[in-house]
This record gives C-alpha cells, sequence and structure tokens, in this order.
C-alpha cells in the first residue's frame, strides 16, 4: 500500500466518509470534504486533523481543502409506503421484504423499514441478522439486506420482548427514528407496520404521511374483517389505499405445484371490490416460500412462479406510485 493510500483509508475513519479521495501534484494534496450538518467547530477541527495528517504524506508540503455541503441541500425524504393488516400473522412481513426485493428488481430505490414492534423479522427474511446501524448527526444510517437494500429493524434498536410493554409515544419515538435515518438515495420506504389498528399506526400515519398503503389480508374471512379496520384506519389518516394483497392463497402443493383452496377463493377479491380498493393479487401459501423466507433469501429474487407472484405485486405498486 502507497503512503498515500494509507492516507485515504485514514482519511475515511477520520471523516466518516465525508472526504472525496485526495489526488496530490507537485507537492499539493488536493480534496473535497462534504461539511453539511457538521458545527463550525467541528468542521474546523476536522479540516485541521486532516492537514496534520497530509503533511506526514512523503512528499506533500501544501494541503487544499474544498468543503463543500451536499449533505445541507435538503434532499426529498423517501416516499413512505405502509404495508398492513388488521392482524398478525398473515405475512404483512413477507409481503414487506419481498416487495422492497421485486421493486427493487425493477429498478426502484428502496429502503425497508421494520417497524413490527411485536414481532420484528425483516432481519431474518433480508439476511442481515447481527448487522448494527451506525448513527451519524444523530441519524441512523441503515444497514444492507439482501440486494444490498437498505434497512433498519426496531430490533437494531431493542432487544427481543424489550417493546412489548412500550406505550404509545416510546413505540413512536423509535419508530420515527427509523423513518427519519439517513436513507441515502432511497426514493421509496416500504414500513412493514406494526399489526393491528390502534393508537401507535395512527400516530406514525399522521406523522410521517405514507402516499400509500398496501393491505395484507388471508383468505379467511376473519383476516378480511381485520383487513378491512386497517382499512379505515387509513382511510381516517386521509392516505390512500394503493390496493389489497391476499396471501397464503390457495396451497401449492410441493410436489405438483398444483394450488388448491382450502380456504375457498375469491373472498379477498371480493371484498376489495366491495369496498372499492384495487386488489393486487395473490401470493400462494407455499413451503418454499416459508423456507426461503426463513432462509434470508427472499423468493421474490428468484425468476420462478413466486418470484412472478410478487413481482405481479410490485408492478402495480410502482404503477400506482407513478399515477399518484
Ligand atoms: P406477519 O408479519 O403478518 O405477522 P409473517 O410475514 O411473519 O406475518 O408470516 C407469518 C408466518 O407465515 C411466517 O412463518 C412466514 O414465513 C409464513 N408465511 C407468510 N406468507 C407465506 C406464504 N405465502 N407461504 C408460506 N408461508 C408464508
Amino acid at each position: 500500500m502507497s503512503d498515500l493510500d494509507d492516507f485515504s483509508a485514514r482519511l475515511r475513519s477520520l471523516t466518516d466518509g465525508r472526504a472525496s479521495a485526495p489526488r496530490v501534484r507537485d507537492g499539493v494534496m488536493t480534496l473535497a470534504l462534504d461539511v453539511g450538518g457538521l458545527s463550525p467547530e467541528r468542521r474546523d477541527a476536522v479540516a485541521a486533523a486532516i492537514r496534520e495528517g497530509a503533511l506526514t504524506v512523503p512528499g506533500v508540503t501544501d494541503v487544499r481543502i474544498a468543503m463543500t455541503a451536499e449533505r445541507q441541500q435538503a434532499k426529498k425524504p423517501p416516499r413512505v409506503i405502509a404495508v398492513a393488516s388488521g392482524k398478525g400473522g398473515v405475512g404483512k412481513s413477507t409481503l414487506s421484504a419481498n416487495l422492497a426485493v421485486a421493486l427493487s428488481r425493477l429498478g426502484h430505490r428502496v429502503g425497508l423499514v421494520d417497524a413490527d414492534i411485536y414481532g420484528p423479522s425483516q432481519a431474518r427474511l433480508m439476511g442481515s441478522e447481527g448487522e448494527k446501524p451506525q448513527a451519524r448527526d444523530k441519524r441512523l444510517i441503515p444497514v444492507a439486506g439482501a440486494l444490498g437494500i437498505p434497512m433498519l429493524s426496531m430490533a437494531h434498536l431493542v432487544e427481543p420482548g424489550q417493546a412489548l410493554a412500550w406505550r404509545g409515544p416510546m413505540a413512536g419515538n423509535a419508530l420515527s427514528q427509523l423513518i427519519d435515518a439517513d436513507w441515502g438515495e432511497a426514493e421509496l420506504l416500504i414500513v412493514d407496520m406494526p399489526p393491528g389498528t390502534g393508537d401507535i399506526q395512527l400516530s406514525m400515519i399522521q406523522k410521517h404521511k405514507p402516499a400509500g398503503a398496501v393491505i395484507v389480508s388471508t383468505p379467511q374471512d376473519l383476516a378480511l374483517i381485520d383487513a378491512t379496520r386497517a382499512v379505515s384506519l387509513f382511510e381516517k389518516g386521509g392516505v390512500p389505499i394503493i390496493g389489497l394483497v391476499e396471501n397464503m392463497a390457495g396451497y401449492a402443493c410441493p410436489h405438483c405445484g398444483e394450488l388448491s383452496d382450502p380456504f375457498g377463493n375469491g373472498g379477498a377479491e371480493a371484498t376489495a371490490k366491495a369496498a372499492d380498493m384495487a386488489f393486487l393479487g395473490r401470493i400462494p401459501l407455499a413451503i418454499d416460500i416459508r423456507m426461503q423466507s426463513d432462509a434470508g433469501d427472499p423468493p421474490a429474487a428468484r425468476d420462478d412462479a413466486h418470484g412472478a407472484a410478487f413481482r405481479s405485486v410490485a408492478e402495480q405498486v410502482a404503477a400506482w406510485l407513478r399515477s399518484a
């Protein structure tokens, strides 16, 4: 490693990634430093440390630092898409992860927030268990999940089970930390909402104003009634419903692939129609979906029939976003 490479590596940790690669010409080192969001004291201290370090590189006699303020330009925050269900266990987390993956494969810059306080599972679904987010300027920096999708989970903030005792405001603050994180280039944020239709959900909706909501339900009548409650929650908060996804719709036989319908067929589509909602499609109940999900290998990353089912939902969400 050359002395300059060695200094470049030190520079990255010294500036938290805010400096460009340094160049040296005729003994003069030049580099750009992004000072957006830094206090004047901090900015001067970082610049002084760079100078001091740079002058130890053999051959460098002068240092010029161009200060830029990229981060200060208010970047548009990503549009939030809430994925919700009236109750737990219907596959809301599975759909959120796979919607993020399918949208990313369609070319969207997506981030994923696991706001499911009571059972955060996105780290497992996206293969990022054990990763810990860093923080900069008091904002969390997401970790990378499957396909490099940036993500943050409630599990990154608290030990498993701890949040169960939280009251609304605490949960709301934690949720805001995740949504207001440094999402970089992401233009869309898929938020796996806490299940149910209580205060936490309502305050999240009021505070973060999702662009739209996707409702997940299973074919059973009970889950469909719960789904209707989730719909009214968003309507109360003035958030448009993108549509309803029917999950675990029909059983895909692992041997022959044949679909059977233990819970009947068409209930979710009829519910969507009756409520004047778009029907975004059905995802079959399939052992592969559960096994791949549990292994942190989202089925939407594949080109098989299950991948296609998630892709079709994502295409409709993307079309909705273009027209909204
Ligand atoms: P929720 O977020 O609504 O609580 P999850 O996404 O955690 O639900 O799903 C609950 C369980 O059902 C998980 O074990 C998941 O792997 C499984 N599951 C979800 N969707 C499917 C599906 N289409 N086929 C098979 N298993 C599924």
